[in-house]
Formats: structure tokens, C-alpha cells, sequence
């Protein structure tokens, strides 16, 4: 039996990767290696909580005492590592934090991985997931290639950037079989409300005004986290060792039209008149240094390994706004306590 740690798998992503592979895959033995930070919770995996192939362990990846301990009992095949500090704004308020998980956390994985398996890596993989946010930000046309050189500009792409870097190395130097794909910005179900679509969501939702950096003129690549989570898996069980795939879902907004967009599907949802959430959309004070495009080619990964995205944007939208309005209980938990002050902190007098 194949045994892997999933680090993460509590946060938004992490807990559709966890899903996936403990439901498709009864064969392997998956190990939830989480902190539970603000953003891990483990009502995001509820339905597989007592699968027999699935096992939580609450742990900090920083705990260098605690990992070397973890690996040498569990003895993983391989590790699929999506834990971090994820939130730009949070990096830019406390940049040290997100050095301390993301960099340091990486290479005490990688070290303790590299311990492990003892330069015998047939049949293991060290799997990193990454940010498309590590290349900077580009003009208006241009796509980022796997060969684009990095330029990250935030605290977050930064901390993620020196993350990949340390990967390739433990690789070119020691052999470890690495791979990392850098993916576009996610949306769906378990994310959490201080992204901006959830917390659009949740702010139309309450009749409360949603927050828009600068004019709203920045653009993203969206990608459904579901369709993410399958990439995450074909690449896992079929990339080479020491490739890079960049994951993406060739569907660039602007943020203000993914509002108005999200401010639609929101009306009609919730019976009111066209064009009321839309009144809600107030433009704030743009966020320090906020790149203005990202835009991701994922060719290699189709051309390669024959992966593409599974639903359109629009679909995809439509079944996180049913999700969140179904769901009301999972929101409600969150936004309570902590949420409050930082939403606070971050958007009043803004
Ligand atoms: P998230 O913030 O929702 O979840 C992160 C998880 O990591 C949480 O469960 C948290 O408790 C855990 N964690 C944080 N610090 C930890 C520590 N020190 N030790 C152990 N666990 C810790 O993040 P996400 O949006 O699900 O992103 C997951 C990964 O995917 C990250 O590496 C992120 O950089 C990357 N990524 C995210 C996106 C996106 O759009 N969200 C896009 C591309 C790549």
C-alpha cells in the first residue's frame, strides 16, 4: 500500500486533493498533515473523516523535532505538499510567518523526506504545489510559460518563489523526485471568506457592501478547484521527476467583471431584482503592490499529460454560489470569531 502525506489538507484546496485521493484511490493510505491554522478546518472533510485509508495529524511543518519524528514512524512513499500561508494581505501585514511555513516548512519536508527515503527514491515523489503568483505580473498580453523567469513582487509570491526554488535543489542536488505545478487562482466549495469570490458571496449575500481593490482593472485567471485537484492527481501519478506543469483555466477576468458576473448569478439566486447586488460593489484603496495580470499557459500540461479544465467559468461560478447558499451552517462557523476582527482590520476605513 502506497502511503502518502498531504500536508494542507485541511485548507481549501488541500481538502479536494484529500477527497479525491482517498475516495479513488482505497489502495493508498493518506495522511492529512495539518496545523489547523485560521484557514484549516476539518468540517471541510467531514463526509471522509472515517474512511479506513485516511488519518488526520494535527502538526506544524515549521516543528522541524516534530516532522523528523512523523516521517521516521510513517515512513511515507511520497508527499503532496500544499501547506501554507496563502493571503497575500496577510502576507503584506506579517511577511515573517509566511518565510517560516512556506520556505522553512518546505525544506523541513524536503529534509525529512531526503532522510527517509535514504537517496533510494524509486517509487516516491516529493509533489510541491505552487502559485502561478511567482512569475510578477505581466502587461496586457503574454502568458506565463513553465520557462518564465520569476519575479514575484509580494511577501506571499516571494515566500512561495524561495519554496519552489529550494524543491528544484533538493533535486539537481540530491536526487529527490520532485515535481511542481504552479496553478492560476482557485475558486469552489471550503474557501475560505477572505478571498475574493467567497467573501463577495457572502457579502451580497447579507446585503453588505463588497469590497473592490483600486477600480477593479486587475485580471485573474480563475480555475475550478476540482478541476485543480484532478490536475494535481494526473500530474502526481504520471509527470517525470524534476518536471514543472503549469495549471490553468484559460479564462481571464477583470475583477470587476467577475463581480458583476458573481452580482447576476447572486439576483436571480436570491430572487432580487437585476442590477441590486451590483449596488453593493464599492471600490477601496488598492492593495500595495498589486500586480496587475496573471495569465497562465497550461499547454505543456495538456500537450503532455492530456489534462484541460472539466466545466466552463460559468458553471463553475454557479455551482459555488449554490454550494455557499447551501451551506450556510459551514459559513456562519467561520465569519464568526476571528473573521470578524479581520475583516475589520483589513477593510474598515479603507
Ligand atoms: P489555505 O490557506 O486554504 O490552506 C492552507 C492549509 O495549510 C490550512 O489548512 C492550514 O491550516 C495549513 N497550514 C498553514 N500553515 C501550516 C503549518 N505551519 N503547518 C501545517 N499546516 C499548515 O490555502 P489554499 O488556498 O488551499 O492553498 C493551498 C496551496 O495551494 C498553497 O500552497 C498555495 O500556495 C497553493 N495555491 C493556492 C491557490 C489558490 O488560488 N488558493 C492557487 C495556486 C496555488
Amino acid at each position: 500500500m502506497k502511503k502518502i502525506i498531504i500536508t494542507g489538507g485541511a485548507g481549501f484546496i488541500g481538502s479536494h486533493v484529500v477527497r479525491r485521493f482517498v475516495k479513488n484511490y482505497p489502495q493508498y493510505s493518506i495522511i492529512n498533515l495539518d496545523k489547523l491554522t485560521y484557514a484549516g478546518n476539518l468540517a471541510n472533510l467531514k463526509d471522509i473523516e472515517n474512511e479506513p485509508n485516511y488519518k488526520f495529524v494535527k502538526g506544524d511543518i515549521v516543528d522541524i523535532a516534530f516532522i523528523n519524528e512523523l516521517f521516521e514512524t510513517e515512513k511515507p512513499d511520497a508527499v503532496i505538499h500544499l501547506a501554507a500561508e496563502s493571503h497575500v494581505d496577510r502576507s503584506i501585514a506579517n511577511p515573517a510567518e509566511f518565510v517560516m511555513t512556506n520556505v522553512v516548512g518546505t525544506v523541513n519536508l524536503l529534509t525529512a523526506a531526503r532522510e527517509t527515503w535514504k537517496g533510494n527514491y524509486d517509487k516516491t515523489r516529493f509533489y510541491h504545489v505552487s502559485t502561478d503568483e511567482v512569475y510578477g505580473s505581466l502587461g496586457e498580453d503574454g502568458m506565463f510559460t513553465e520557462e518564465t523567469a520569476y519575479d514575484p513582487h509580494s511577501p506571499y509570491s516571494a515566500s512561495k518563489a524561495g519554496s519552489d526554488h529550494f524543491v528544484r535543489a533538493y533535486h539537481d542536488t540530491y536526487g529527490i523526485d520532485t515535481v511542481i505545478s504552479n496553478c492560476s487562482n482557485n475558486y469552489g466549495s471550503y474557501h475560505f471568506p477572505e478571498k475574493l469570490i467567497p467573501l463577495a458571496i457572502n457579502n451580497i449575500k447579507n446585503s453588505k457592501p463588497v469590497p473592490v481593490y483600486g477600480k477593479g482593472e486587475n485580471i485573474r485567471d480563475w480555475l475550478w478547484v476540482e478541476d485543480h485537484a484532478r490536475a494535481i492527481d494526473v500530474i502526481f501519478h504520471n509527470a517525470k521527476p524534476g518536471t514543472t506543469y503549469n495549471v490553468g483555466g484559460h479564462n481571464e477576468w477583470k475583477n470587476i467583471d467577475l463581480i458583476k458576473l458573481l452580482c447576476s448569478i447572486m439576483d436571480k439566486k436570491l430572487g432580487r431584482e437585476p442590477g441590486t447586488s451590483a449596488k453593493l460593489i464599492t471600490f477601496v484603496t488598492d492593495r500595495a503592490g498589486h500586480d496587475l495580470r496573471y495569465a497562465i499557459d497550461a499547454t505543456k500540461l495538456k500537450n503532455e499529460l492530456g489534462w484541460v479544465p472539466g466545466i466552463t467559468f460559468e458553471e463553475g461560478l454557479e455551482k459555488t454560489v449554490d454550494w455557499y447558499l447551501e451551506n450556510e451552517g459551514w459559513l456562519n462557523d467561520i465569519t464568526s470569531g476571528h473573521y470578524q476582527q479581520y475583516y475589520a482590520d483589513q477593510y474598515n476605513n479603507r
